[in-house]
């Protein structure tokens, strides 16, 4: 039997990923839900501002990923056309991230070569998944799971881990058999957003949660023929950290035009930049780049400032772990 290794993936130099909220609106209210409506409005872009950001983000000699997020993104009804333009422009990938609802009859505007499609999914049964997403989004998304194979789509489907849903995470490989999904993301819960509450109601997994089932889950599905990824989450020692903000490219843009480059800084004003008048403006002040060149024996700075309680200390005042930097993945299967 094969024995599947998790193997890190480490950021890419030259390679950039630009996650763009075309408007933060949705039909849903999950309980972790990071989308902040305070810091980032209510806007949704115009499809000309749409076109305008994408051809301000566009570098077809690079490897560029666009990931179109919202709130939901489907709502929007030019998503179709920004996607088009998107893959006009030379991005190497599009993704579009939905909660399974597909709004505007999305699948029937686009083909298979224009994005793949990636489904938010927090459970193996209505039961799991309704009481943390909604009434009726399992079997809605589940639906339009099966029409996306069925038309040929690319699709991976998102489980967002939480101590709520974390003892029926084994069952979702054979759901994701069963639907003909071959890639799954297995996400921790966030710090954002709702999820900050979550924090407060000590719902976030601890370190020996998230080791004891995570890789084992990922292990089963990846022995199925299931792509898994999965946070690195904890460095185990002698493993080196990096900050994505000082080695990576990544932009996270809201529609009330703030860029950021490390989404655990999203429910504060520190945006690096802003998008003025179409121009890509670095902000001067307090912004997160600040941060990112603090040295730590902790790891990540922004956990250790948003979330200290998560973190354990020896005798010594050694953390017992360190946070990797919450953009780092490992991957298992192929
Ligand atoms: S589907 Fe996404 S944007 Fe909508 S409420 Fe849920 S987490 Fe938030
Ligand atoms: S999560 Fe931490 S390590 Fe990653 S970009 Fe943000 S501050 Fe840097």
């Amino acid at each position: 039997m094969t024995n599947f290794i998790a193997r890190t993936v480490g950021f890419k130099p030259g390679e950039r990923n630009v996650f763009l909220h075309i408007l933060t609106a949705c039909n849903l209210s999950c309980r972790h839900c990071y989308i902040n409506p305070e810091q980032h409005g209510t806007a949704a872009l115009s499809r000309e501002t749409m076109e305008n950001w994408l051809r301000l983000f566009a570098a077809p000699d690079r490897q560029s990923n666009l990931i179109f997020l919202g709130g939901e993104p489907t709502l929007h009804p030019d998503l179709a056309a920004g996607i088009k333009t998107a893959r006009q422009l030379g991005y190497q990938s599009v993704t579009v991230d939905s909660n399974g609802f597909l709004f505007h009859d999305l699948l029937d505007h686009i083909t298979p070569a224009d994005a793949v499609i990636s489904f938010s999914l927090d459970g193996p049964t209505a039961e799991i998944n309704d009481p943390i997403r909604g009434q009726g989004v399992f079997a809605a998304c589940t639906a339009n799971i099966r029409k996306a194979v069925r038309l040929g789509f690319d699709v991976s489907l998102i489980y967002t881990v939480s101590r709520i849903n974390i003892g029926q995470l084994h069952r979702m490989p054979a759901l994701l058999n069963e639907l003909g999904v071959r890639r799954f993301f297995i996400q921790v819960i966030g710090i954002r957003g709702k999820s900050a509450g979550f924090t407060r109601d000590n719902l976030q997994l601890t370190p020996q949660q998230w080791l004891s089932v995570i890789p084992a889950v990922a292990k089963q599905a990846a022995a199925s023929g299931i792509h898994v990824i999965f946070p690195k989450v904890f460095l185990a020692e002698g493993e080196e950290f990096a900050c994505a903000g000082r080695v990576a490219e990544n932009y996270f843009i809201f529609p009330n035009g703030r860029v950021y480059q490390c989404p655990l800084c999203e429910d504060f004003p520190v945006h690096a930049f802003n998008i003025t008048e179409n121009r890509l403006v670095k902000n001067s002040g307090l912004s997160e780049d600040r941060f990112f060149s603090l040295d730590i024996a902790e790891g990540c700075v922004m956990n250790k400032l948003l979330q200290p309680g998560n973190i354990g200390y020896d005798e010594q005042g050694k953390p017992l772990y360190r946070i990797s930097c919450c953009l780092l993945k490992q991957e298992m299967g192929g």
